[in-house]
């Protein structure tokens, strides 16, 4: 799903909006469907994401809606915004796709697109990818993150097998943003409420403090980067868990929109290679 002229221009599925609810004050469920949906489908992964293409305000594109043709002929500054949302519950039987989203303001485009948007309305979007799926051969499992990760974090433990153990460490603003997470699996869930602390502030406090259980962990951290990479470290180095055994990446960063925190991951991923360098790692 490479972006920019000259690289691979993604295929771009046209869904429509066909309701919208608030499953809790700051989080908006927006419930995608119709015949584009037809020819979509997901694979194994519980943390599938979509590249949704957000048209500029005041900007007609071609249609048929072609993003290499819009690249072609269009100048940067009008070609879609892309925002990366996860899948949080795809039914292929009911032809309904799920996508919860954060609202954490009146800032950026999704967020606010969200709470405004009506049913009928069309959403284009490039996916899904994924590289998460709780594997069975771990002994527990660890998943962690803030609100943003919460709907592949939800997605990850409806997926668990019968019995299989998970910790949950899920920070919000509130108990009102609090979801019931459902599973067969051998869940313990730990909310923190963030009541105005910097954001991972108590996840990594709460994450630190716990006693693992002894076993072959498989780890799974989103959020905000500036968290993510903190629990990175201790996870890697300071627990020792092996690289191929953690899901780990910032979905979003703190003071930055989404093109900005895209545009600066290489940097951030080439400090956590130093990371690796440094403990003699790689
Ligand atoms: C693989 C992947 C999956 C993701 N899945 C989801 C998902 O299912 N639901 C979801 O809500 N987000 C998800 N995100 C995060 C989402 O892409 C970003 O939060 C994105 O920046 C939101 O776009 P926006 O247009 O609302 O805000 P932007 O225009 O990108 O940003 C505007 C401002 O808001 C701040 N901001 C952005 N996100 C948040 C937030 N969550 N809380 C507080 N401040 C914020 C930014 O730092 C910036 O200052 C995912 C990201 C990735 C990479």
């Amino acid at each position: 799903m490479a972006e920019g002229r000259g690289r691979r221009t993604p295929r771009i599925t046209t869904a429509e909006v066909v309701r919208t609810e608030r499953v809790t004050p700051h989080l908006i469920r927006v419930v995608l469907g119709g015949e584009g949906l037809d020819g979509f489908d997901c694979g194994d992964c519980t943390d599938h994401y979509l590249k949704l293409q957000f048209p500029v305000e005041g900007v007609a594109y071609p249609e048929p809606f072609d993003l290499a043709r819009i690249r072609e002929e269009l100048p940067r500054e009008q070609w879609p915004v892309t925002r990366t949302y996860t899948v949080r519950r795809w039914d292929k039987a009911a032809r309904e796709l799920w996508i919860d989203f954060v609202y954490h303001g009146d800032e950026g485009v999704a967020g606010p697109w969200a709470a405004k948007v009506r049913p009928g309305t069309l959403v284009r979007f490039a996916g899904p990818g994924g590289a998460y799926a709780p594997s069975a051969d771990a002994d527990w499992h660890l998943l962690a993150g803030d609100e943003s990760a919460l709907p592949a974090i939800a997605a990850s433990v409806e997926r668990l097998a019968p019995g299989a153990r998970a910790h949950v460490f899920l920070e919000v603003e509130g108990p009102e943003e609090e979801q019931q997470l459902k599973s067969v699996g051998d869940v313990t869930v730990t909310w923190l409420h963030r009541d105005g602390a910097r954001v991972g502030e108590r996840l990594c406090a709460a994450v630190r403090a716990f006693a693992f259980p002894p076993g072959d962990v498989q780890a799974f951290v989103h959020g905000e980067a500036g968290f993510v990479r903190d629990l990175r470290r201790l996870l890697r180095f300071e627990r020792g868990i092996p690289r191929e055994r953690l899901s780990v990446s910032g979905y979003w960063r703190q003071g930055l929109n989404e093109d900005g925190w895209q545009s600066t991951k290489a940097e951030w991923r080439k400090v956590d290679e130093e990371d690796e360098a440094r403990a003699g790692t790689r």
